[in-house]
């Protein structure tokens, strides 16, 4: 296989079909087949396995994922590139299946009915930047069955979902991360890798989904109100944050007293406090209330 991987691969494919980049998209291929390899490794794919990729471009990562998954599900929302992976890049492969549609409005659960029979499957990307959030927070949230999730993000938003209490870059999006899965930095990845040349530096991330909720929790809505309040005034303390944060749902003098309980300073902020943490005082506070 001559991998696309390769810069002169991939820039005869884009002059064949004199293929315009659309910015609006997140349209940033990769052109070096080291890094194909190593997102490739990280996600740990086996013969019988059903993969999702989320924007395939000119299917340059769909053609190792091929190699080596049972299927592979490739959705693309730039119909442009549509004739160039089914009529070109992906022709030689019997077990693709390429849909033009936005990944935020797919139902990826009956995609895995369908394709796996329900069993999990793995997601697998280098992902349009614009909209990394939303897209793992819509696989977490939906519950869709998934052995893991390995993608290319922003190395600073990569660094937020790993960090951990106490760093400078711990906040909501750890907690929200963590809550539903392990993360692990597989790989740093330069500007130079990509075509054209993103403005960042980027990070290829494996998210491995706990097989229970690490904590016990009565109403995770809840404790995602009270984290996100947290944080949106992280330099506040708890207390502070959580009263204005969180409306009327809790009042100053509840939180203090849980904390208490909890055998913790009432001058403690959000950036120390543990997932753990937050599903105790979540807890304590909807005992309360
Ligand atoms: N996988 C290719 C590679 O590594 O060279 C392309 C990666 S590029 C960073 C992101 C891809 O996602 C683009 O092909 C883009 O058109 C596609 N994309 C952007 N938004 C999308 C969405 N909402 N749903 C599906 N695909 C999307």
């Amino acid at each position: 296989m001559a991998s696309l991987g390769e810069p002169k691969n991939t820039i005869a494919i884009l002059n064949k079909y004199n293929f315009v980049f659309q910015k609006k998209f997140g349209q940033n291929f990769l052109i070096d087949p080291r890094v194909l390899e190593k997102i490739v490794l990280a996600a740990g794919i086996e013969k019988d396995d059903l993969v999702i990729e989320i924007g395939p471009g000119i299917g340059t990562m769909t053609q190792y994922l091929c190699e080596s998954a049972r299927h592979v599900v490739a959705v693309e929302i730039d119909r442009n590139l549509i004739p160039i992976l089914t009529g070109d890049t992906l022709k030689d492969y019997s077990n693709v299946t390429v849909i033009n549609e936005d990944i935020l409005k797919l139902d990826i659960n009956r995609i895995i009915k369908e394709q796996n029979g329900g069993r999990p499957a793995r997601v697998v990307a280098n992902l349009p930047y614009y909209i990394t959030t939303p897209i793992i927070m819509g696989l977490f949230e939906a519950h869709v069955p998934l052995l893991n999730v390995t993608v290319m993000v922003q190395k600073e938003v990569a660094n937020r979902m790993q960090a951990e209490p106490g760093s400078k870059d711990y906040g909501a999006l750890s907690l929200a991360v963590q809550y539903y899965a392990e993360p692990y930095i597989a790989a740093n990845v330069p500007q130079n890798c990509f075509m054209p040349r993103p403005n960042v530096a980027s990070a290829v991330i494996r998210l491995t989904l706990h097989k229970e909720p690490p904590v016990s929790v009565e109403d995770e809505h809840f404790m995602f109100a009270l984290i996100r309040a947290a944080f949106n005034q992280r330099r506040k303390t708890l207390v502070n944050a959580l009263a204005n944060g969180v409306g009327e749902l809790v009042s100053k003098e509840a939180v203090t007293d849980a904390l208490g309980r909890m055998g913790q300073p009432a001058t403690v902020r959000g950036e120390m406090f543990t997932l753990a943490d937050f599903a105790l005082l979540s807890n304590i506070l909807q005992e309360n209330k």
